[in-house]
């Protein structure tokens, strides 16, 4: 029944001279994300946009809750500015509130419509209370408020706002390179990054045969769900090849503190990457405390083999809030999967929850580092992860 949706996009408003590019990337992200759905087009007017359509509006709105920057959608009814035509509007549309308490609220910006918005409000309320018997007015807490909006080019009428995502749109900041495990964590990590409109690429570490294919997979397909969130339905994801590292850290000299040293090889080995390919910051589903290597003392002695910053979005999240958004955006089910990574694999018995950077740097000296991190970062290959078809190039 709906012709027109409207779509709120509050907070990038807020910025200034950057609105318009804000615009045009949200834009271009709905664009993608309606590409298989049947519409008429799309347009933006008063720091709004609006898509008008054919039928089928509820998969339209379905698939705009899945698209950053957008604070609320409301499928709405277009009528010329004639008071019969948006009578017989508002009619339709609480059709199907017809048992509610009700206001209604009418604003104005096109000054030239005869009725001012009082008048509005009286009309069309006494009107629908005419027409249902069982409505009733709640000025204060009414169950539907009906919204009139009467601009220059006809009147919009809507009586639900749909919550959308929020955040940014996904591409509106600089890339960030996310270390994604298959853990519940990393997911998550990600997915908050892409919230706050950052262009994201994946790195995986796998350590074949030590790890398997399952477990690569796993995060190819936790990729996959995450590429839905990112405005373009892919997203790139590297895999590092890790298995000589490991090897390597096997015969350390100090196995308590393996998981650090794999740690700072890891951030090395993303350092590296992330400067050739141009990403401004590495991300961590890092939580404080949650791990003997995420207390600060860890992470302190791992962030030190990097000056670039190191992102992580769950620092403050309790383990049971961080599953809670694994839930929501999908991605707990395939995050449990029983297959091993490499740092369940090489776990040492009693981890240093404590390590000190001097005794970490005395590990180090049995190995030629430089030359571990040249070896991995030029076995890595990239893949892109689409959300339609599983892999391709
Ligand atoms: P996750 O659930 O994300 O695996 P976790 O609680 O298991 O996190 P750790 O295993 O200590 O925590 O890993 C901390 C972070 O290090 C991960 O969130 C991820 O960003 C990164 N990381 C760990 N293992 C890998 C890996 N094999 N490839 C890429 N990044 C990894
Ligand atoms: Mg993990």
């Amino acid at each position: 029944m709906y012709q027109i949706i409207l779509i709120r996009y509050g907070e990038i408003s807020l910025k200034g001279r950057n609105r318009s590019r804000f615009e045009d990337i949200l834009i271009s992200n709905i664009t993608h994300a309606l590409k298989d759905l049947d519409y008429k087009r799309i347009s933006k007017a008063y720091g709004r946009i609006y898509i008008e359509c054919h039928s089928g509006w509820e998969a339209i709105v379905a698939a705009l809750r899945r698209v950053f920057g957008i604070v609320s959608v409301s499928p709405a009814l277009k009528t010329e500015l004639d008071m019969d035509a948006i009578k017989q509007a508002a009619l339709t549309l609480m059709e199907e509130r017809s048992n509610t308490t009700f206001k209604v609220k009418a604003r104005r910006p096109n000054k030239h419509f005869p009725l001012d918005s009082m008048a509005v409000n009286q009309e069309i309320g006494g009107y629908l209370l005419r027409s249902f018997p069982g409505l009733s007015v709640d000025v204060h807490q009414p169950e539907t408020e009906l919204t009139i909006e009467i601009r220059n080019e006809g009147a919009y009428l809507y009586h639900t706002a749909i919550p959308g995502l929020g955040g940014m749109p996904v591409g509106s900041s600089s890339k960030g390179l996310l270390l994604l495990s298959g853990g519940i964590d990393s997911p998550v990590a990600g997915y908050l990054s892409l919230k706050r409109g950052v262009t994201l690429e994946g790195l995986h570490f796998h350590s074949y045969p030590f790890t398997s294919d399952r477990s690569k997979q796993k995060v190819i397909d936790l990729a996959q769900i995450l590429a839905d969130y990112t405005g373009k339905g892919e997203m790139p994801l590297w895999i590092a090849y890790f298995t000589e590292i490991q090897k390597a850290l096997q015969k350390s000299r100090y196995p308590d503190l393996n998981i650090t040293l794999m740690r700072r090889m890891m951030l090395r080995i993303a350092t590296k990457l992330a400067h050739r390919e141009g990403a401004l910051a590495l991300i961590t589903g890092d939580s404080l405390g949650q791990v003997a290597s995420q207390t600060m003392e860890s992470l302190y002695v791992i962030n030190a083999v990097t000056t670039m910053p190191v992102l992580r979005p769950l620092i403050g999240l309790d383990k049971q809030e961080i599953i809670d958004l694994a839930r929501k955006i999908g991605t707990y089910e395939t995050s449990i999967l029983p297959y091993e990574d490499c740092c369940t694999v090489f776990i040492p018995k009693n981890p240093a929850t404590r390590p000190h950077l001097e005794q970490v740097l005395a590990a180090e000296a049995q190995y030629d580092i430089e030359a571990l991190v040249e070896e991995a970062i030029a076995k890595t290959e990239r893949i892109t992860v689409s959300n339609t078809v599983r892999i391709f190039s």
